[in-house]
């Protein structure tokens, strides 16, 4: 859909020139495709700003290593590692995968999404387009910007799991376990909401027409998302709201789908079969819904709004049965996950208009109620001076909607 590539650099490789080219073909009729084109832009845009193989081998960032036959590249840049490490909860993280599927335009200059799934940094278009303070540290690591981490934490994939959730399988036992529950499904089609909770979505295993390169079924067409090494994830449905929306999915700009959802800047997904009828003989299904939620920081709890009435979800990992008045069952997330902005923010733009940073008090939590060692639950994300990442991409916009 798009392309970028830098046309000049100065002696210390920082790029001064560049373009971008965008398919003209490029659908501006969807509801949504101010905010497509806001994401493609900056992803684009980043390209050019250094985020590109050219600019990681001549900075020395880069490295690499021969698994399964296979040389896998990997960032490795100091605040790139610090972030990492903070991120995923894990002391001996060595780098960062790159890219290794999609050919010269994909490989090598995105993140590898089985470990950056929904950082829009990635090689693929995903329904949930978040940046991450590990994307911004790499911008800083290089030098040549100055960078506010105005991420509002909204990358919650791998978020806390350790370094488990990097060495081991994404899903075991023929697919019908996990140990990462916020990120891989295990359900064909069953709900299931964006790690980041920003999008609504059913769990992708398909079947594909030839042998998968990684295998987690014994059925070895099986697998989930290629770019994620055909790990299980989260995907948008349906087919046919893509005719008016790039993300039908979005809880913050996207599509009422089900009654008692509510679309919005305060809202996010949950696993749900919540219905009022207190008549229903038989249970309703599970569903993937867009609900409005309000975080109590103090307590860290959050209370979630269906059709008005509240529902408090108590702060770790817990299914409701029944709650507050209502027939069937909510999925509450850990608080930790869902209430990781300083300043409350739902999506990308906004976080960096809230001027909103990770919340680090929600970096280190207890996951399965097992004790973590928390030593590090002081380091706080550096806040430094000019947006300056984002005054560009702002700007180059503009420029191009006059252009256009
Ligand atoms: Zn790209």
């Amino acid at each position: 859909m798009a392309l970028s590539w830098i046309c000049l650099s100065a002696n210390n490789f920082r790029p001064t020139v560049g373009v971008v080219e965008i398919n003209p073909d490029f659908s501006l009729y969807q509801i949504d495709a101010n905010y497509s084109m806001k994401y493609l832009l900056l992803h684009e845009i980043s390209h050019i700003l250094g985020f590109s193989r050219f600019v990681f081998q001549n900075l020395n960032f880069i490295y690499s290593e021969t698994v399964n036959g296979e040389e896998i590249f990997y960032i490795n840049s100091t605040k790139v590692i610090e972030k990492a490490k903070i991120h995923f909860n894990c002391e001996n993280i060595k780098g960062i995968a790159l890219e290794n599927q999609g050919g010269d335009g994909s490989a090598g200059s995105h993140w590898e999404a089985r470990y950056m799934l929904g950082d829009y940094m990635i090689s693929t278009d995903y329904p949930e387009v978040v940046i991450s303070d590990i994307t911004l540290a790499y911008f800083e690591d290089t030098g040549f910007y100055k960078v506010n981490y105005y991420s509002g934490g909204l990358f919650r994939f791998g978020k806390n799991q350790g370094c488990a959730f990097l060495e081991e399988k994404c899903v075991k036992d023929n697919g019908k376990s996990t140990s990462f529950t916020n990120d891989f499904c295990l359900e064909e089609y069953g709900p299931f909401c964006g790690s980041s909770h920003i999008s609504r979505g059913f769990c992708l295993i398909l079947e594909y027409s030839e042998k998968v390169e990684v295998n987690h079924y014994e059925n070895e067409l099986m697998g989930g998302l290629d770019v994620a090494d055909y790990c299980p994830v989260s995907y948008a449905y349906d087919e046919d709201l893509y005719d008016y929306y790039v993300f039908p999915s979005n809880c913050y700009f996207g599509f009422n789908y089900l009654e008692g959802e509510e679309i919005g800047d305060k809202s996010l997904c949950f696993e749900s079969s919540l219905t009022l009828n207190k008549d229903t003989s038989t249970d309703n299904n599970v569903e993937s819904m867009c609900y409005r939620l309000e975080c109590d920081k103090n307590n860290k709890v959050f209370n979630v709004y269906v059709n008005d009435s509240i529902i408090n979800c108590p702060g770790n990992e817990t299914i409701l049965q029944d709650p507050n008045g209502f027939k069937g069952q909510i999925k509450c997330p850990d608080y930790n996950i869902v209430c990781s902005s300083k300043t409350w923010c739902n999506e990308l733009f906004d976080c960096i208009n809230k001027k909103s940073e990770a919340d680090p008090e929600t970096f280190y939590y207890n996951k399965n109620n097992e004790e973590k060692d928390d030593s590090n639950s002081n380091l706080k994300p550096n806040t430094l001076a000019i947006p300056l990442v984002f005054i560009v991409i702002l700007t180059t916009f503009l420029l191009f909607l006059k252009v256009i």
